[in-house]
């Protein structure tokens, strides 16, 4: 790189740092839950995806011990050649069963899951659509297919419908679940009855529902009563509330097929490592068997929303562990952070352009590994802030 381009990259660095968008990376140390180690100093934390607690549960250790032991640390492969193991397998069988779909597939991660199954199953003659909230995964997902690409206003099925009735002939719309930066639950009902009637596909990225909303946590699919004639296909994580790291996608056999055939970012990849899998086993059973992990976060949920809503807060309207609390400017929101944080609690400051323009906050997010003591310091917290920044 010459001098001038290198330049450049610096000229752009600091504009962002003027513009409030600098990002950075926090160095954590101790197992991931309510306390962790930041920066060599203690603190409360708002900020995970550990929705039910399990990232350090001492069984989901025990699982992935019990794997190295026989499979090795890493898994040596993609799935296609010899990364497939007996674990990866039943976990794969386990998530079909838990998801009530024919089958699932395993995925590294969830960005490279919804890239795989928008690129699989779509190409230059389709078309795509997609709620403008949707994660940068979707989002990226729709653009590499190469599909004609449009985004309907957030959770608005009539602005769906608009963009169906221009008829095309392959048409896939996808939706967030649980929008990640919002907390609301997408209209699954009316944009299944919506694709159902102009013959498109829905997906629905449950991310931040699968282990949480729903009976027994089964997501929000099932949450609204529907199932896989209504939503064909289906990505769900498993590095937030399963506490592990991976995703799959679930769905009719010809769709799992189609994906081993067709998606890049499953065929060109390493498979995880089947201990992960044998630790997403046990945290399944959990999900499905502790049920006090969701009432727990419900009523903590409850909590600081009461609370919020004394101080005088602007949060949304959302039911699920997500709580934003709107700031406005990037500027704001990181003045509200950066004065939290000196009081030893951890929420990220989320900036364009990650949510819109103007639309900066503060990402709350509740664990049932938080005690209500720990809640009761965060509103306590952020009343001074707003007293103090008003
Ligand atoms: C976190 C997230 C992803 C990406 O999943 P990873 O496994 O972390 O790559 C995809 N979609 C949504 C909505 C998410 O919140």
């Amino acid at each position: 790189m010459d001098e001038s381009s290198m330049q450049s990259l610096q000229a752009a660095l600091e504009q962002r740092r003027r513009e409030g968008l600098y990002r950075q990376r926090r160095v954590t140390d101790g197992a991931q839950g309510p306390e962790l180690v930041v920066d060599g100093r203690r603190m409360l934390s708002f900020c995970s995806n550990d929705y039910l607690g399990l990232a350090a549960d001492p069984r989901l250790g025990e699982a992935v011990n019990r794997g190295v032991a026989r499979y090795g640390v890493g898994s040596g492969a993609a799935h296609l050649i010899s990364g497939h193991s007996a674990a990866h397998h039943a976990l794969e069988e386990e998530l079909a069963e838990f998801t009530g779909r024919e089958r699932a597939l395993l995925f590294s991660t969830g960005y490279m899951a919804n890239l795989g199954v928008l690129s699989a199953l779509l190409g230059r003659s389709d078309t795509v659509l997609e709620d403008r909230l949707n994660h940068a995964s979707l989002i990226d997902g729709g653009i590499l297919s190469r599909a004609r690409f449009k985004r309907y206003a957030h959770a608005d099925t009539d602005a769906l419908a608009g963009l169906l009735r221009e008829g095309e002939a392959r048409c896939l719309v996808a939706t967030d679940g649980v929008f990640s930066m919002d907390g609301d639950i997408a209209p699954l009902a009316g944009l299944a009855e919506q694709c159902s009637a102009h013959n498109a596909w829905l997906m629905v990225d449950d991310a931040h529902g699968i282990g949480v909303v729903g009976p027994q946590g089964r997501g929000s699919i099932v949450a609204a009563e529907l199932g896989e004639s209504d939503v064909p296909i289906l990505m769900g994580t498993l590095g937030k509330a399963l506490g592990t790291a991976g995703a799959f996608v679930a769905g009719p056999e010809v769709l799992i097929e189609t994906l081993i055939q067709q998606a890049r970012p499953y065929i060109y990849t390493t498979a995880m490592p089947a201990a992960i899998a044998e630790a997403t086993r046990a945290s399944l059973r959990i999900v499905l068997d502790e049920e006090w992990r969701r009432e727990r976060l419900q009523g903590l949920i409850v909590r600081f929303r009461r609370g919020a809503a004394r101080i005088g807060l602007e949060l949304m309207d959302s039911e699920t562990p997500i709580q934003p609390i709107l700031l406005g400017s990037a500027q704001r929101a990181l003045q509200w952070s950066d004065r939290l944080y000196r009081e030893g609690i951890l929420v990220t400051a989320i900036r364009p352009p990650t949510v819109p323009d103007g639309a900066a906050r503060l990402r709350v997010t509740l664990s049932a590994s938080h005690t209500v003591s720990q809640v009761e310091t965060l509103l306590s917290v952020l009343e001074e802030t707003a007293a103090e920044l008003a």
